[in-house]
């Protein structure tokens, strides 16, 4: 897709959903460390249930560092996966607290050294809790609405960030990591895409006909 093409379909999205924006909740930047690591293969929506009760009491790297690893678990049991989870979340806490003296590290570098955090978590993280997008974080419906578009034949989320990172200027960014989620919540949905609904069929190589 030509590069007017794609800044086309970015304002036809921005309008069309212009409540676009992050579905977690969080008020410190560490507490949106951890909800981003819980979201992982779990609803944002079902992170939000969990995380007042835990943040209410373990909000910060230190009292995550002072909570045993079992209670932990057994807090956020049902975003999935809790065990490693859990691992991950204590580990990175004790990192934050010894090397970064209890503030979160604000590149992408120092993120994605710390214990379960990728280059996704990390590109959320830069962008919800520092204002400061430095790439788009590729999930389920960034990686499905990129392939539908033609914007990328990869399937490795990574390789789907470069090539979005080429066609799409800096400036919108922050707009696309909010987008595409939304476009593939409500309309471009896995199973039976709306295209017939959809405000960039014209720019779609892979719309639906019925
Ligand atoms: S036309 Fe269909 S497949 Fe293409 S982006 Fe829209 S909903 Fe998704």
């Amino acid at each position: 897709m030509k590069k007017q093409d794609v800044i086309k379909v970015i304002q036809i999205l921005k309008e069309y959903y212009p409540e676009a924006t992050c579905s977690l909740d969080f008020k410190t930047p560490f507490q949106m460390l951890v909800a981003v690591m819980l979201s992982a293969q779990c609803t944002d929506e079902r992170v939000n249930k969990i995380t007042p009760n835990l943040f209410e009491e373990y909000g910060t790297p230190e009292a995550i560092c002072s909570m045993e690893l079992s209670e932990l678990e057994k807090i956020i049991h049902p975003c999935g996966f809790y065990k490693n989870k859990a691992k991950n979340i204590k580990a990175t806490a004790s990192v934050i607290m010894k090397e970064y003296n209890g503030v979160v590290p604000n590149t992408m570098e120092e993120l994605m050294k710390l214990p379960g955090v990728g280059r996704k978590s990390a590109n959320v993280v830069m962008l919800e809790a520092f204002n400061s997008p430095q790439g788009i974080a590729v999930d389920t419906h960034a990686k499905r609405i990129s392939n539908k578009l033609g914007l990328s034949k990869e399937s490795d989320p990574e390789k789907i960030e470069q090539d979005l990172l080429r066609v799409i200027p800096k400036e919108y960014y922050y707009d696309v990591n909010h987008l595409l989620i939304w476009h593939g919540r409500n309309i471009c949905v896995a199973r039976k895409p709306k295209c017939t609904e959809c405000p960039i069929c014209m720019y779609c190589k892979n719309v639906e006909r019925f």
